[in-house]
This record gives structure tokens, sequence and C-alpha cells, in this order.
């Protein structure tokens, strides 16, 4: 054993990691294919990386520029080897990398795949971006010896994924000249991935459009052959790709592993010059709803990967996966020059409107597929109404909602609209957390009644947009939960309980009463137009938040007080014309009612009453006098 080779650094993997590989090994993947698209992605982007730190230091080019990853089979020894000549590892790196998991969210990921089974687990471990441990699915040693462009040593990390791995230097002569050289020794049941046909299938499946040249060596010491030629598939003619072609493109770009929903593919000409393939992802990304919110579109620069930060979408649209291409910016420009450059905000625009003009033509053409995209990425382009106002208009016509009209399948406002009453002037709507709560409050009982649509919006996003004043078509939209519901003047639909709204004498003073005895508790009491089944509601007052927005800016802290509710009353409930009966100097019963009828809205509105104590002190007295008399 030479000097080197001495000293072997024992580490202990971050625990995180230590729990991936566990559920890496014990868990049963249908797909364990899946790892070698995982090593062959890491050494494109390793190649990827050294071509664009070759910009500016092209002596790590040294004599050997043109990228290249090599599979070596080794059938003997049940061995196989993924070697590229990329960017390689440093010790620090090594240790950074293949020891700790970088990403966040770790912990939360790490529930869903213990949740997943099959398939699906297989398939988040590589979305996620823990491609490299992926390795130990088929692996029960992996090998790991790299040397980093223009170092003058190289590294050998090995372990047997069971909690800990080692660090060694290696003889420049036993490592790779530059780049990484990963040894999998396979387990008993992972033998077929020294099969020459196996491997090359699953490679063309898989990762035949990365941008780097593919070669497999049947056997050690035979000449490589070339499986895939690493030509840049956007480059390509639109009429030379197949459906095909796109899909695996897209699974490799976006890490996904399904079918995108849409393709979009074009080059613009002109003033600013690019190319671009993106891809509306037919499922969920993992990080959609990461707070940063960041898009994941990559910015090529003449075939070269620059950045993966390059805002090259509005925030709305971060769910789409894809690249740019463009040979008007120089290879070595910085992020500061990207961000300020015209090029950049001429493709922001460009690719939005392509992208959006796709969605549109799905909904369309392909309304299951529609449905499908609208379902998954739907509150993501609502916030699109209130951060782009140019697009407003042509966001709030692709939006879809659930209705009272329709609480399967949603739809849009275009529908809504031609639907409107004869009387209606607004586009109405309730927002909370959840279908079944919104469908059961109050506060629609006057709109059923009429016939009256209204907007079932159930994404936290929704009270935002909602609130910043759009309106389609003209038509405003309104909170039922708020204001005056303007009812009067829409006629209710035939129905023989025609029970009056109108508020006899008795009623008025009963009114007049509660708003005594509530004093400013709340803000008013009065008579509604919008209930027919519930004898009380809350409503907000005209200006300000609506009930739901409100609450949720108290919960993020954002108001102190609440605004104060208005207690609205229907004058034709039973319970209400009874209490109103009840002679004025049995003040102390109708005091408990009033509190009771105040709780009572509380309770409909998702809320606890304010005083639990009060509360069940004043229905007791309530339930011993109903049962004396
Ligand atoms: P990700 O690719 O999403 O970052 P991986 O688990 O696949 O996650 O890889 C972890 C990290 O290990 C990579 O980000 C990279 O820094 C490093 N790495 C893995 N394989 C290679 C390689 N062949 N060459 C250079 N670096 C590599
Ligand atoms: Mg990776």
């Amino acid at each position: 054993m030479s000097e080197v080779e001495m000293s072997v650094e024992k580490h202990v993997f971050e625990a995180d990691v230590a729990r991936l590989l566990h559920l890496m090994v014990h868990s049963v993947y249908s797909d364990k294919n899946i790892f070698l698209r995982e090593l062959i992605s890491n050494a494109a982007d390793a190649c990827e990386k050294l071509r664009y730190e070759a910009i500016v230091a092209p002596e790590l080019l040294a004599n050997d520029p043109a990228p290249r990853i090599t599979l070596t089979l080794d059938e003997d020894k049940a061995r196989l080897i993924v070697e590229d000549n990329g960017i390689g590892m440093s010790r620090d790196e090594l240790v950074e990398s293949l020891g700790t998991i970088a990403r966040s969210g770790t912990r939360a990921f790490m529930e869903r795949i213990e949740a997943a089974q099959g398939k699906e687990g297989a398939q988040l471990i590589g979305q996620f971006g823990v491609g490299f441990y992926s390795a130990f699915m088929v692996a029960d040693n992996v090998d790991v010896v790299s040397r980093r462009a223009g170092s003058d040593k190289a590294w050998h990390w090995a372990s047997d994924g069971k909690g800990s791995y080692t660090v060694s230097a290696v003889e420049l002569a036993d490592a790779p000249a530059r780049g990484t050289r990963i040894t999998l020794h396979l387990m008993d049941d992972a033998k077929s991935y020294t099969s020459r046909w196996t491997v090359e299938r699953i490679v063309k499946e898989q990762s035949g459009h990365v941008p780097v040249p593919i070669s497999i060596v049947e056997k050690p010491g035979e000449e490589p052959a070339q499986v895939a030629d690493g030509t840049a598939l956007w480059t390509k003619q639109k009429s030379e790709i197949s459906k095909e072609d796109y899909a695996d493109f897209y699974r490799s770009v976006a890490g996904q592993y399904d079918e995108p929903a849409a393709t979009v593919h074009f080059r613009a000409e002109g003033r600013h010059e690019y190319t671009a393939l993106a891809f509306v992802p037919g499922s969920k990304p993992f990080d959609l709803f990461d707070p940063d919110r960041k898009g994941r579109m990559k910015l090529y620069v003449k075939r070269v990967f620059i950045t993966d930060e390059a805002e090259l979408l509005p925030r709305y649209l971060r769910f789409v996966r894809g690249l740019i291409d463009t040979a008007d910016l120089p290879l070595n420009v910085s992020r500061e020059m990207i961000q300020e450059s015209p090029l950049l905000a001429s493709i922001r625009k460009g690719l939005t409107n392509r992208v959006l003009t796709s969605i549109e033509k799905l909904a369309e053409s392909e309304p299951e597929t529609f449905a499908k995209v609208w379902e998954n990425f739907g509150s993501v382009i609502k916030e699109g109404i209130y951060e782009d106002f140019e697009r407003r208009a042509q966001l709030i016509a692709l939006s879809r909602f659930r209705t009272t009209a329709s609480d399967e399948n949603p739809r849009a406002l275009n529908d809504y609209v031609k639907d409107m009453k004869d009387g209606q002037t607004a586009i109405y709507y309730l927002t909370g957390d959840n279908l079944a709560q919104l469908k059961a409050s109050p506060q629609l009982e006057g709109f059923r009644a009429r016939g009256i649509e209204v907007l079932l919006l159930t994404d936290p996003v929704d009270s935002f947009w909602v609130t910043s004043a759009p309106d389609f078509e003209g038509k405003p939209f309104k909170s039922i939960t708020q204001g005056a519901a303007d009812l009067a003047g829409i006629a209710k639909q035939a129905s023989d309980d025609a029970t009056s709204t109108e508020a006899s004498q008795a009623v008025a003073e009963f009114v007049a009463f509660a708003k005594a005895t509530l004093g400013d508790v709340v803000s008013d009491v009065r008579t509604s137009e919008r209930l027919t089944e519930s004898a009380v509601c809350l409503v907000a007052p005209e200006h300000g938040p609506d009930r739901q927005l409100e609450k949720m800016l108290q919960g993020a802290g954002r108001i102190d007080g609440a605004a104060k509710p208005i207690l609205e009353i229907n004058p034709g409930h039973s319970l209400i014309t009874a209490i109103a009966a009840c002679p004025a100097e049995d003040d102390a019963f109708r005091e408990d009612a009033v509190r009771l009828l105040l709780d009572q809205a509380r309770v409909l509105d998702g809320d606890k009453p304010e005083d639990p104590r009060a509360f069940a002190e004043r229905l007791s007295r309530v339930f011993s006098r109903a049962l004396k008399s």
C-alpha cells in the first residue's frame, strides 16, 4: 500500500442521509433503473460545469476538451462503472456532496417517500435531487474516485451505505485524469446491469438527450461504442423530433417521470434571438410550494449551461421546466448582466406569452389535460392575477372556479357571466378553507334562493387576488360575507314558502334592542336579505377585508384587532319572530337570546363563542326556562 492510501478518514453520514439510504436499501422499488439516469445526469452536470468554468480558465480542459460519459460493464466482477471527464470533486466537495443533503425540506420528503410505494417512491427520489444515493438501490458497495479539474490530487470515497463512508487520497495513476469514476458493486439481483443490451436500452430510454455523448464499454479493455450522441435536442428542427423524444427530454430536464402536459418549442428571431424548449409538467414538481417560489428554467449560451437561477419566467409560472438557449449573451455573462439585459426582459415576455397561449389552447382542444393542469397549477397561476397587472384579464379568463352551480367541475367566468340573473351586477364569491364548509355557509342561502351562482374559493391565494380589485368584463367581484347583499332587486326563484323578508314592527324593535345590547361588540345589527334558513349570520363592513381575508391576515399577524362585524338577522325566521314576540319586560331573557344568537353566528363562521363560560351559562338558563314552561 502506498503512502497516500494509508490515511483513511472515516465519516458518519448525516442523519438524514442515513435515513434515506435505509429507505433506498429496504424498500422494494419497482423501477430501480432510475439510478442510472441519476448518475448520468450528475455526470452530465459535471461536464457542463467544467464547460462553464473553462470559459474563464480554458487550461482546465487541458488536452481533453470534448466532454464524455462512459459506462463500463464488467460481468465477471459484477460491476458497473460510470465515468465522466467533467469538473470532478475535491476532498471537501466529496464530503459535502456525498455525505449530506443540501436541500431544505428533506424531512418532509422522507415522510412522503415512506408513505409512497413502488414506482412513485423511486420517482420521488429522482425528483428530490438526492440522486446519487439511489446507487445504493442496486449496489452494496460504491467507490467514487474523483479528481477535480486543475488539481494535482485525487480522492477515493467509499461506502457500503450503512451509516458511514471513508475518504482517502489516491495515486493519480489510479484516478481519472479529470472527473469522476463511480464503481457500483452490484447486488445479486442487480447483475443484469452488466448486460450491454439492458444498459443500452435504459440509457436510450432515459438519457438519450443529455447534452453529453454517452458510450458503453462492453468489457473492460474493449473499445467504447457510442449510444447517445449528445446533440442538444432543442437545436433540431421540430419536424425531426418525435413526441417520445420530447417526453424523454422533458423527463431528464425536469426530473419528472410523467408525460408533459404541454410542450412549447420555438425559435425567436429579430432583435433578440433565442431558442426556447419548455414544458408544463404532467404532475406537481416537488418544490412547487417552496417559500422562495423559484423557477427552474435553465439558461444556456451557445449550448453551454450557464445558470438555472435567472428568472426567465414570472414566479406564477415557476412550475414550467425547460431551457432557453441564446447566442446573444457573452459566455462569461455575470448574474447581474443577465438580470439587467434587455434580452432577459424580451425572453420573459415572449416565453410567458407562449406558455400561456399553449395552456389556453389546451383548454380548447384537450379539456381533460387542461383540467389536470388547472388542478395542479391553478393555485399558482392565480398568483399572477395580482402580480402581473398587464396579464390580469388574460389570467382571470384562463382561471376556473368551483361554484354553487358546479362544485366538481370548475367553470370559466365566461360561463358564469352568461348565466348571470337579471339585475345581477357583480360576480359573487365566498372564500374559506374547504368546500364542505363553504357550501354550508348561511350567507349563501339568499343567493341559492335566487338561483345566483357563487364562486366557492378555497385556495389561500384566492383571498388576495380577489380583493386586488379585478373585474371580469366590467363585473366586479363581491364577497357574499361583506357589505349589503344587494339582493332585493333580484327575484327569488318560485317557491311556495314565500316567507316575507319584510320585517314586522316587533322584529324591527328587536333589532334595535339587539343593537343596544351588543353595543360596540358589533358595528351594526340589521335584518338580512341573504338568509332564508338560518336565523343569523355575520358579515364584514362594506369596506376593508372580508371575513375570510381578515382571519388570514390576523393569523399571519398582519393586522391586530379584527374590524367589528355586522350581525344580520333573518326577519322571517320562526325563532326570531318568537323572540321578538317576547314581552319587553323579559329583558334578561332577551339579552341572553341576543348574545346566544351572536355566538351562533360565530360558530357558523367556524369560530368559537367569544366567552365560552358565559356562553355555557346562558345556554343553561335558556334551556331551563324552556323546560319549565
Ligand atoms: P443533485 O444532482 O440534485 O445535486 P445528487 O445526489 O445527484 O443531487 O448529487 C449530489 C451532488 O454531488 C451534486 O450536486 C454534485 O455536486 C456532486 N456530484 C455527484 N456526482 C458527481 C459527478 N459525477 N461529478 C461531480 N460532482 C458530482
Ligand atoms: Mg443529481
